[in-house]
């Protein structure tokens, strides 16, 4: 829809218009009102080239677009009765949650290993952990595919489905080989537009699951869902979307919380929504009630840090993982806000 700053097109002006519109196969047509006119784009409106130009037109005020232009990704699309399953269990039917320690430290196989068993203990259903890690500084550890062999033998001896972050082709590869059954794209990853096809492209014949981190700055709702489009459209409709928080922070917080964009997102896409308190609010006290925030907006289900002894850990974990008694009693009071939340929808 063509909405001019002028009252009504000229004849020039509306021939303009029209051949832009018909050179990407639509039609225009004239909404007369008795004081301005609007003009519709009969056909396929979400050509970004077309749009793009008809802005560029100094009389025209703005272009809106009645269809979405993630065309896979939106409520409205045949795929919304695509159901997500991680593990054999189909999300959106129960709370769902991913934990597991930031980092795995492959020194310590021990401690991943007693991790694993006590978030399954405590109800999780993913085991997530970092192999690889996006590290602001780059004499930080930056991981080790030692590590994958770790969260591969976790998941071996607990029966969980694993999560992991990867950053390039290689790890892709690596991850994919490995077994892995879900694989995390990172909030610094999230516009990554070469990683997100490399990713949709290398599980269009399998059932990988992605996390999707939502972007340290992504800010309208719209660039989130698209970035999950680019690896669907591949043909694998396994994403699922995972606010994290974003920048700049709220004082006090590691991010600012972004639960509250989860009603939003439900609005427009069909994908599942699973948020992550943990990298959010940065420290493990706060962690509880972000968790408990998230599911009374609606997510899906939640991914924690957890680790059985959190200060033994590496990465996040000394500061934000939460011990496996307060990921359990997360799980049971997010259960029942679930049930509560779903006894009142309206
Ligand atoms: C993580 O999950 O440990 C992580 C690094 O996440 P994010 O990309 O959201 O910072
Ligand atoms: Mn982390």
């Amino acid at each position: 829809m063509i909405i001019p700053n002028v009252n009504v097109l000229s004849d020039e002006q509306l021939k303009e218009v029209t051949d832009i519109v018909t050179a990407f196969g639509s039609k225009v047509m004239a909404i007369k009102g008795q004081e301005r006119s609007i003009y519709a784009i009969v056909g396929d409106e979400r050509n970004d080239d077309m749009v793009t130009k008809l802005e560029g037109l100094p009389y025209v005020g703005r272009v809106d677009r009645i269809q979405s232009p993630h065309k896979l990704m939106d409520i409205r699309a045949s795929l919304a009765t695509h159901r997500v399953k991680l593990g054999g269990i189909e999300l959106g039917q129960e709370p769902f949650f991913f934990a597991g320690p930031c980092t795995i430290d492959p020194k310590n196989p021990n401690l991943t290993i007693e991790t694993a068993h006590a978030v399954k203990e405590a109800g999780a259903h993913v085991l997530r952990g970092g192999v690889w890690k996006p590290r602001s500084n780059p004499y930080s550890y930056q991981g080790d595919v030692k590590a994958l062999h770790v969260l591969m033998e976790a998941s071996r001896q607990t029966g969980l489905p694993v999560d992991t972050e990867v950053m390039d082709e290689e790890h892709l590869k690596i991850a994919l080989e490995a077994g892995a059954h879900c694989l995390q794209v990172g909030a610094r990853n999230a516009l990554n537009y070469a990683l997100l096809r490399q990713i949709g492209q290398a599980i269009a014949d399998r059932d990988t699951c992605v996390l999707l981190k939502r972007g340290l700055h992504m800010g309208p709702v719209q660039e989130f869902i698209s970035a999950a489009e680019y690896i669907v459209q591949l043909g694998n409709p396994n994403v699922i979307l995972c606010p994290r928080g974003t920048q700049p922070t709220l004082d006090g917080y590691r991010n600012h919380p972004d639960e509250s964009i989860v009603p939003l997102l439900k609005e427009r896409t069909w994908a599942p929504v699973v948020v992550d308190p943990s990298h959010s609010v940065g420290k493990a006290t706060y962690v509880p009630a972000a968790a408990l925030a998230a599911i009374a907006y609606g997510a899906d289900g939640l991914c924690i840090e957890c680790n059985v002894h959190p200060n033994k850990g590496i990465g996040d974990d000394p500061k934000q993982a939460v011990t496996p008694d307060v990921l359990k009693r997360i799980i049971s009071q997010a259960r029942e806000l679930w049930r509560i939340r779903h006894a009142t929808k309206d």
